[in-house]
C-alpha cells in the first residue's frame, strides 16, 4: 500500500494505492494560511479515514508528495516557492511521513508526478517517450525519455514549455524573463492580454467581456465574440509553437494535453493535430496528442506509483 499526496494551489488531493489500484481518493481544502505545517493535520485526517475506510490493515510503503514547485527529488527537496505554502522547503516531511505512517517519502514535481501517473495508468500507458503539458493557470511539462523521467542538474529540464520564449519583444513574465509562453496563452495572463488588446474602463470591461477562463474564452469564441475570437487565435499559435519546440527538444512519440483547457479539447486538439503534421519534419501522425485520462488524479496516483522504491 502506497499513498499518494498531490499539494496544489486550491486543492490538495490524497489517494490510496494497493496492487497497482488507486482504491480510494479524497478531497482537502486548500485554506489561506500560506502555511503547509498547517495543512498537514488535515491532510493526515483525509488519509486516516481513507485507511480506517479501506481497511487493510496493510503496511504502508511508501508516501509521495507532488507539489507545483522546482524538486530535488533525489534528495527530497523543494528549492522554489510556492505562495500557498510558504514554509514548505523548512519543513521535515520525511519526519512527518515516518512518524504517522512509519514509511519513506519521496518527493515530486507535480507534472513530472502527473505525467508518471499517465504513463502508469492512464493516456501514454507503455509509452518510452512521452511529455506532459498541463495548460490552465500557468503551462507546466514534464518529460519521459528511454522510460525515464527527464532529470537535470539543478532539476529545470522538462520544465521547459511555460518559460519557453515565442516572443522576444513580449512582455516580462513573473519568472523574469520576457515573451515566455505563459505570457500570451495562460490563464494567468489572460486579464492582461484582454487589457492590452482592449483598453476600455474597467466597470464597462465587467459588463462586457464575459470570460475570465480558458473555459467562458472558448465559450465566448464559439459564440463569435471578436475579442474572444483573437485571445483564442493568439493562444493555438502559442500552444502550438510550445507543442512544436518539446517535439524538437525531446522527439516525444506521445504528447498528452491536461489542464483547464481540457474542457475545449473539442476546439483545441484538431488545430494542434494540424500545426504538428504541417510543421515537424516527422511523418503525419508520427506523434500521438491525446488528452489525459486522469487530469484530476495522475499527480496522486503518479507520487503513490514514485513511493514504492
Ligand atoms: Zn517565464
Amino acid at each position: 500500500m502506497n499513498i499518494g499526496i498531490d499539494l496544489g494551489g486550491t486543492r490538495i488531493k490524497t489517494g490510496l494505492l494497493h496492487e497497482g489500484m488507486i482504491v480510494a481518493k479524497s478531497i482537502v481544502d486548500v485554506t489561506d494560511s500560506g502555511s503547509l505545517a498547517s495543512e498537514l493535520p488535515g491532510i493526515e485526517k483525509s488519509i486516516q479515514d481513507m485507511l480506517r475506510k479501506y481497511e487493510t490493515g496493510k503496511e504502508i510503503n511508501g508516501v509521495g508528495i507532488a507539489l507545483p514547485c522546482l524538486v530535488d527529488s533525489d534528495n527530497n527537496l523543494i528549492l522554489s516557492d510556492y505562495v500557498k505554502y510558504r514554509d514548505a522547503a523548512k519543513l521535515d516531511l520525511a519526519d512527518w511521513v515516518n512518524r504517522t505512517w512509519g514509511a519513506g517519502l519521496i518527493i515530486e514535481n507535480d507534472a513530472k508526478a502527473a505525467l508518471t501517473g499517465e504513463m502508469q495508468f492512464g493516456a501514454c500507458r507503455g509509452a518510452s517517450n512521452a511529455v506532459l503539458l498541463t495548460i490552465g493557470t500557468g503551462i507546466g511539462s514534464a518529460v519521459i525519455m528511454n522510460g525515464k523521467l527527464l532529470k537535470s542538474r539543478n532539476h529545470l529540464a522538462g520544465n521547459l514549455a511555460g518559460h519557453m520564449c515565442i516572443d522576444y519583444r513580449g512582455v516580462t513574465c513573473n519568472c523574469g524573463s520576457t515573451g515566455c509562453a505563459e505570457t500570451i496563452a495562460s490563464s494567468w495572463a489572460l486579464p492582461e492580454r484582454i487589457n492590452s488588446l482592449h483598453p476600455i474602463e474597467s466597470s464597462y470591461k465587467r459588463e462586457t467581456i464575459k470570460f475570465n477562463d480558458f473555459r467562458s474564452l472558448f465559450e465566448a469564441a464559439a459564440k463569435e465574440d471578436k475579442l474572444a475570437l483573437k485571445i483564442e487565435k493568439d493562444c493555438l499559435i502559442a500552444w502550438s509553437a510550445v507543442l512544436i519546440n518539446m517535439i524538437y527538444a525531446y522527439d516525444p512519440e506521445i504528447i498528452v494535453l491536461s489542464g483547464g483547457v481540457l474542457g475545449s479539447a473539442g476546439r483545441i486538439i484538431p488545430y494542434l493535430r494540424n500545426e504538428i503534421d504541417k510543421c515537424s519534419w516527422l511523418k503525419k501522425n508520427n506523434i500521438q496528442l491525446v488528452v489525459a485520462q486522469h487530469p484530476d488524479w495522475a499527480g496522486v496516483m503518479g507520487a503513490a506509483w514514485l513511493s514504492r522504491i
